[in-house]
């Protein structure tokens, strides 16, 4: 079953154009890796699978819900990106948490508000997710009181409070002190091998040769090779993708 299929997909940024028809599809319980240099439109492309961006071309479908890109007579469009976003978990480099609410606060928010869960059961479900990210010890923290690494493991299980169909993580650990990555990628994975379909953009290589099912290898807007991390890590086949592996490791 597909869960995410991307279509064609185009943006462009004041004529420059930094998505260059992108196609790809992510089954279900698939992890797909993508990685590239800076620059090369990955976050463009998580961004818009979401419509944090409205690409100018291309399909997006998240589970049952399609988009036609630039199609504004999409009949009940607002809903269907509405839909599309409650489906889908994002976790950005900066962890994006509420300074002023508590840990737990923090993941009963999106159930409370945009599920309109009742808040005993709001309240029951969070703290499961907290305990599951390691953080059942720290509820009341607010994100001042927590470090980086904890701060990224409350959005992730903010994320999971909204059960995403997908969850989709933009260099989630690329803002951590580096002996905070391991708890985070550690999470990640054990999601993984829960049976969660993840899209994850990341320059971290052992994460991608050990979770990843697909790599994906972006470069300048376009998808330039993909493969299984044994496939682009022992064998690539393009230039372009040996050469940011050589500079990599
Ligand atoms: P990556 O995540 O691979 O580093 P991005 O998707 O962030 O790449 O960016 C791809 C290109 O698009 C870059 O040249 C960047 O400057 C440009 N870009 C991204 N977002 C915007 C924006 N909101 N406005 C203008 N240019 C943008
Ligand atoms: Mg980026």
């Amino acid at each position: 079953m597909t869960v995410v299929q991307l279509e064609n997909i185009k943006k462009s940024f004041a004529g420059n154009e930094v998505l260059k028809g992108i196609d790809l599809s992510v089954n279900k319980s698939e992890v797909v890796v993508i990685m590239g240099p800076s620059g090369s439109g990955k976050s463009t492309l998580l961004r818009c699978i979401t419509y944090l961006e409205e690409p100018n071309e291309g399909i997006i479908r998240v589970g049952q819900r399609s988009l036609i890109a630039g199609e504004k007579l999409n009949k009940g469009r607002k809903s269907i990106i509405s839909e599309i976003r409650k489906n889908t978990g994002f976790v950005f480099q900066q962890f994006n948490l509420f300074p002023h609410k508590t840990a737990i606060e923090n993941v009963m928010e999106g159930p409370i508000v945009i599920k309109k869960m009742q808040r005993e059961k709001a309240r029951k479900l969070a703290e499961s997710l907290l305990e599951k990210v390691g953080l059942g010890e720290r509820t009341h923290h607010y994100p001042s009181q927590l470090s980086g690494g904890q701060q990224q493991r409350v959005a992730i299980a903010r994320a999971l409070s909204m059960e995403p169909m997908v969850m989709l993580y933009d260099e989630p650990t690329s803002a951590l002190d580096p002996e905070l990555v391991r708890e985070v990628l550690l999470v990640m994975k054990e999601l993984a091998q829960e049976g969660m379909t993840m899209v994850v953009v990341t320059h971290e290589m052992g994460f991608a040769r050990e979770v990843a099912d697909r790599i994906i290898f972006m470069d300048g807007g376009v998808i330039v090779e993909e493969g299984t991390p044994e496939q682009i890590f022992n064998s690539p086949r393009e230039e372009r993708t040996k050469r940011f592996l050589s500079k990599s490791e």
